[in-house]
Protein backbone atom coordinates (compact mmCIF):
# COMPACT_ATOMS: atom_id res chain seq x y z
CA UNK A 1 0.00 0.00 0.00
CA UNK A 2 1.14 3.48 -0.99
CA UNK A 3 1.01 6.34 1.18
CA UNK A 4 -1.76 7.40 -0.65
CA UNK A 5 -3.56 4.74 -0.22
CA UNK A 6 -6.75 3.94 2.11
CA UNK A 7 -7.26 0.46 3.79
CA UNK A 8 -10.18 -1.17 2.13
CA UNK A 9 -12.17 -1.45 5.46
CA UNK A 10 -11.96 -0.12 9.57
CA UNK A 11 -10.38 -3.21 11.22
CA UNK A 12 -12.90 -5.24 12.89
CA UNK A 13 -12.53 -6.39 16.22
CA UNK A 14 -11.38 -9.62 15.12
CA UNK A 15 -8.53 -7.71 13.70
CA UNK A 16 -7.16 -6.17 16.76
CA UNK A 17 -4.28 -7.64 18.46
CA UNK A 18 -3.46 -6.77 22.48
CA UNK A 19 0.48 -5.84 22.93
CA UNK A 20 3.09 -5.53 26.04
CA UNK A 21 1.21 -2.42 26.51
CA UNK A 22 -2.04 -4.17 27.43
CA UNK A 23 -0.30 -6.81 29.44
CA UNK A 24 1.18 -4.03 31.51
CA UNK A 25 -2.34 -1.97 31.74
CA UNK A 26 -3.50 -5.57 33.03
CA UNK A 27 -0.87 -6.16 35.16
CA UNK A 28 -1.23 -2.64 37.10
CA UNK A 29 -5.27 -2.97 36.66
CA UNK A 30 -4.88 -6.44 38.84
CA UNK A 31 -2.87 -4.71 41.42
CA UNK A 32 -4.91 -2.21 42.25
CA UNK A 33 -8.27 -4.35 42.08
CA UNK A 34 -6.30 -6.96 44.01
CA UNK A 35 -5.26 -4.19 46.57
CA UNK A 36 -8.93 -3.04 47.08
CA UNK A 37 -10.04 -6.63 47.61
CA UNK A 38 -7.17 -7.46 50.03
CA UNK A 39 -9.67 -7.45 52.82
CA UNK A 40 -12.44 -8.91 51.37
CA UNK A 41 -9.75 -12.03 49.43
CA UNK A 42 -8.67 -12.26 53.57
CA UNK A 43 -12.50 -12.90 54.73
CA UNK A 44 -13.07 -15.22 51.93
CA UNK A 45 -9.87 -17.12 52.91
CA UNK A 46 -10.73 -16.66 56.98
CA UNK A 47 -13.67 -18.86 56.10
CA UNK A 48 -12.29 -21.97 54.65
CA UNK A 49 -8.48 -21.64 55.07
CA UNK A 50 -6.19 -19.33 56.72
CA UNK A 51 -7.42 -16.01 55.61
CA UNK A 52 -3.74 -14.63 54.02
CA UNK A 53 -5.12 -15.14 50.33
CA UNK A 54 -5.55 -11.34 50.22
CA UNK A 55 -2.70 -10.84 51.43
CA UNK A 56 -0.80 -13.47 49.47
CA UNK A 57 -2.41 -11.91 45.96
CA UNK A 58 -1.28 -8.28 46.68
CA UNK A 59 1.88 -9.00 47.78
CA UNK A 60 2.86 -10.82 44.94
CA UNK A 61 1.04 -7.84 42.45
CA UNK A 62 2.61 -5.05 44.20
CA UNK A 63 5.92 -6.54 43.73
CA UNK A 64 5.82 -6.50 40.52
CA UNK A 65 4.57 -2.60 40.03
CA UNK A 66 8.03 -1.55 40.34
CA UNK A 67 10.17 -4.02 38.01
CA UNK A 68 7.26 -2.98 34.96
CA UNK A 69 8.44 0.22 34.73
CA UNK A 70 12.03 -0.46 33.36
CA UNK A 71 10.96 -2.57 30.47
CA UNK A 72 12.62 -2.41 27.37
CA UNK A 73 10.47 -1.54 24.91
CA UNK A 74 11.25 -4.64 22.55
CA UNK A 75 10.12 -6.85 26.01
CA UNK A 76 7.40 -9.23 24.55
CA UNK A 77 4.07 -9.88 26.09
CA UNK A 78 5.27 -13.37 27.21
CA UNK A 79 8.17 -11.88 28.62
CA UNK A 80 5.99 -9.72 31.06
CA UNK A 81 3.92 -13.03 31.52
CA UNK A 82 7.34 -15.14 32.43
CA UNK A 83 8.20 -11.71 34.77
CA UNK A 84 4.83 -12.31 36.64
CA UNK A 85 5.62 -15.80 36.88
CA UNK A 86 8.61 -15.37 38.24
CA UNK A 87 7.72 -12.57 40.39
CA UNK A 88 4.37 -14.49 41.79
CA UNK A 89 6.76 -18.01 42.79
CA UNK A 90 9.24 -15.75 44.60
CA UNK A 91 6.64 -13.26 46.67
CA UNK A 92 3.04 -14.60 47.18
CA UNK A 93 3.90 -18.18 48.73
CA UNK A 94 1.31 -20.56 49.87
CA UNK A 95 -0.70 -22.77 47.91
CA UNK A 96 -1.75 -19.68 45.13
CA UNK A 97 1.89 -18.60 44.63
CA UNK A 98 3.19 -21.73 42.76
CA UNK A 99 -0.33 -22.30 41.24
CA UNK A 100 -0.34 -18.86 39.87
CA UNK A 101 3.18 -19.35 38.77
CA UNK A 102 3.07 -22.39 37.01
CA UNK A 103 -0.52 -20.51 35.21
CA UNK A 104 1.57 -17.43 34.15
CA UNK A 105 4.96 -19.51 33.19
CA UNK A 106 2.83 -21.97 30.81
CA UNK A 107 0.46 -18.85 29.27
CA UNK A 108 4.22 -17.43 28.35
CA UNK A 109 5.23 -20.57 27.01
CA UNK A 110 1.92 -20.70 24.59
CA UNK A 111 2.64 -17.16 23.38
CA UNK A 112 5.73 -17.74 22.45
CA UNK A 113 7.77 -14.40 21.48
CA UNK A 114 4.92 -12.98 19.20
CA UNK A 115 4.38 -9.38 19.56
CA UNK A 116 0.75 -8.68 20.26
CA UNK A 117 -1.68 -11.55 20.85
CA UNK A 118 -4.80 -11.81 18.33
CA UNK A 119 -7.95 -13.88 19.82
CA UNK A 120 -6.35 -17.68 19.39
CA UNK A 121 -3.36 -16.30 21.30
CA UNK A 122 -5.58 -15.66 23.86
CA UNK A 123 -7.29 -18.41 24.19
CA UNK A 124 -4.43 -20.26 24.07
CA UNK A 125 -3.02 -18.92 26.77
CA UNK A 126 -5.71 -19.24 29.28
CA UNK A 127 -5.97 -22.71 28.26
CA UNK A 128 -2.51 -22.96 29.03
CA UNK A 129 -2.45 -21.31 32.64
CA UNK A 130 -5.46 -23.86 33.13
CA UNK A 131 -3.50 -26.67 32.67
CA UNK A 132 -0.12 -25.17 34.14
CA UNK A 133 -2.73 -25.20 37.54
CA UNK A 134 -3.60 -28.79 36.65
CA UNK A 135 -0.32 -30.07 36.77
CA UNK A 136 0.42 -28.50 39.37
CA UNK A 137 -2.31 -28.84 41.80
CA UNK A 138 -4.11 -31.75 40.20
CA UNK A 139 -7.67 -30.17 41.02
CA UNK A 140 -10.53 -31.39 38.97
CA UNK A 141 -13.72 -29.06 38.04
CA UNK A 142 -16.18 -29.13 41.53
CA UNK A 143 -13.03 -29.46 44.09
CA UNK A 144 -13.70 -26.18 45.15
CA UNK A 145 -10.12 -24.60 43.92
CA UNK A 146 -9.60 -21.49 41.44
CA UNK A 147 -9.70 -24.16 38.16
CA UNK A 148 -13.44 -23.50 39.08
CA UNK A 149 -12.86 -20.40 37.82
CA UNK A 150 -10.29 -20.66 35.39
CA UNK A 151 -12.17 -24.00 32.96
CA UNK A 152 -15.64 -22.37 32.37
CA UNK A 153 -13.63 -19.08 31.32
CA UNK A 154 -11.21 -21.04 29.02
CA UNK A 155 -14.46 -22.39 28.02
CA UNK A 156 -16.16 -19.59 27.39
CA UNK A 157 -13.54 -17.76 25.35
CA UNK A 158 -12.77 -20.45 23.17
CA UNK A 159 -16.49 -20.27 22.60
CA UNK A 160 -16.49 -16.61 21.94
CA UNK A 161 -13.31 -16.80 19.71
CA UNK A 162 -15.08 -20.11 17.59
CA UNK A 163 -18.06 -17.64 17.12
CA UNK A 164 -15.64 -14.88 15.73
CA UNK A 165 -15.58 -12.92 18.34
CA UNK A 166 -12.32 -10.12 19.18
CA UNK A 167 -9.43 -10.13 21.78
CA UNK A 168 -12.23 -7.78 23.69
CA UNK A 169 -15.46 -10.19 23.59
CA UNK A 170 -13.21 -13.48 24.07
CA UNK A 171 -11.84 -11.87 27.30
CA UNK A 172 -15.57 -10.67 28.19
CA UNK A 173 -16.98 -13.97 27.90
CA UNK A 174 -14.37 -15.53 29.82
CA UNK A 175 -13.92 -12.92 32.70
CA UNK A 176 -18.08 -12.95 33.08
CA UNK A 177 -18.22 -17.08 33.27
CA UNK A 178 -14.65 -17.02 35.68
CA UNK A 179 -17.39 -14.31 37.99
CA UNK A 180 -20.17 -17.65 37.52
CA UNK A 181 -17.77 -19.94 38.35
CA UNK A 182 -16.06 -18.37 41.02
CA UNK A 183 -20.22 -17.63 42.55
CA UNK A 184 -21.16 -21.49 41.57
CA UNK A 185 -17.90 -22.80 44.48
CA UNK A 186 -20.03 -21.50 47.08
CA UNK A 187 -22.43 -24.30 47.79
CA UNK A 188 -19.08 -27.47 46.83
CA UNK A 189 -17.44 -29.52 49.48
CA UNK A 190 -13.34 -28.72 49.12
CA UNK A 191 -11.45 -31.30 47.58
CA UNK A 192 -8.44 -29.92 47.60
CA UNK A 193 -6.09 -27.24 49.72
CA UNK A 194 -6.73 -26.35 53.08
CA UNK A 195 -10.76 -26.33 52.68
CA UNK A 196 -10.65 -29.96 52.34
CA UNK A 197 -10.00 -30.12 55.48
CA UNK A 198 -13.12 -28.98 56.81
CA UNK A 199 -15.46 -31.13 54.94
CA UNK A 200 -19.60 -30.15 54.92
CA UNK A 201 -18.34 -26.91 56.79
CA UNK A 202 -16.61 -25.22 53.24
CA UNK A 203 -20.71 -25.65 52.39
CA UNK A 204 -21.76 -21.70 51.68
CA UNK A 205 -18.68 -20.31 51.19
CA UNK A 206 -16.62 -19.10 47.79
CA UNK A 207 -13.23 -20.35 47.49
CA UNK A 208 -11.06 -17.40 47.50
CA UNK A 209 -9.13 -18.52 44.50
CA UNK A 210 -11.50 -19.09 42.28
CA UNK A 211 -12.31 -14.95 43.30
CA UNK A 212 -9.23 -13.89 42.95
CA UNK A 213 -9.31 -15.55 39.50
CA UNK A 214 -12.25 -14.13 38.52
CA UNK A 215 -10.95 -10.57 39.47
CA UNK A 216 -7.68 -10.86 37.20
CA UNK A 217 -10.27 -11.59 34.16
CA UNK A 218 -12.16 -9.26 34.28
CA UNK A 219 -9.15 -6.63 35.10
CA UNK A 220 -8.30 -8.27 31.71
CA UNK A 221 -11.32 -7.79 29.84
CA UNK A 222 -12.02 -4.45 31.22
CA UNK A 223 -8.21 -3.13 30.27
CA UNK A 224 -8.83 -4.74 26.44
CA UNK A 225 -12.23 -3.06 26.32
CA UNK A 226 -11.03 0.39 27.21
CA UNK A 227 -8.06 -0.29 24.37
CA UNK A 228 -10.79 -0.83 21.52
P1 LIG B 1 -2.84 -21.30 51.20
O1 LIG B 1 -4.03 -22.22 51.04
O2 LIG B 1 -1.55 -22.03 51.18
O3 LIG B 1 -2.99 -20.37 52.36
P2 LIG B 1 -3.78 -19.20 49.47
O4 LIG B 1 -4.68 -18.86 50.59
O5 LIG B 1 -2.98 -18.07 48.90
O6 LIG B 1 -2.80 -20.38 49.87
O7 LIG B 1 -4.62 -19.81 48.26
C1 LIG B 1 -5.73 -20.64 48.50
C2 LIG B 1 -6.39 -20.95 47.16
O8 LIG B 1 -5.54 -21.80 46.39
C3 LIG B 1 -7.68 -21.74 47.29
O9 LIG B 1 -8.76 -20.88 47.48
C4 LIG B 1 -7.77 -22.49 45.98
O10 LIG B 1 -8.45 -21.75 44.99
C5 LIG B 1 -6.34 -22.62 45.55
N1 LIG B 1 -5.87 -23.99 45.66
C6 LIG B 1 -5.42 -24.65 46.75
N2 LIG B 1 -5.03 -25.90 46.42
C7 LIG B 1 -5.26 -26.03 45.08
C8 LIG B 1 -5.07 -27.08 44.11
N3 LIG B 1 -4.54 -28.26 44.48
N4 LIG B 1 -5.41 -26.84 42.84
C9 LIG B 1 -5.93 -25.65 42.47
N5 LIG B 1 -6.12 -24.63 43.31
C10 LIG B 1 -5.80 -24.82 44.59
MG1 LIG C 1 -4.59 -19.16 52.61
Amino acid sequence: MTLNEQPDAAPTDALITLDTAWIVRWIRQSAEVLAANRTALNTLDRDIGDGDHGENMDRGFQAILPKLEGLAVETTPGAVLKLLATTLISTVGGAAGPLYGTAFLKASGAVGSVESLDAAALVALMTAARDGIVLRGKAESGDKTMIDAWTPAVNAGASAHAAGSGVGAVLLAAADAASGGAQATDPLVARKGRASYLGERAVGHRDPGAQSTALLLRAAADTALATE
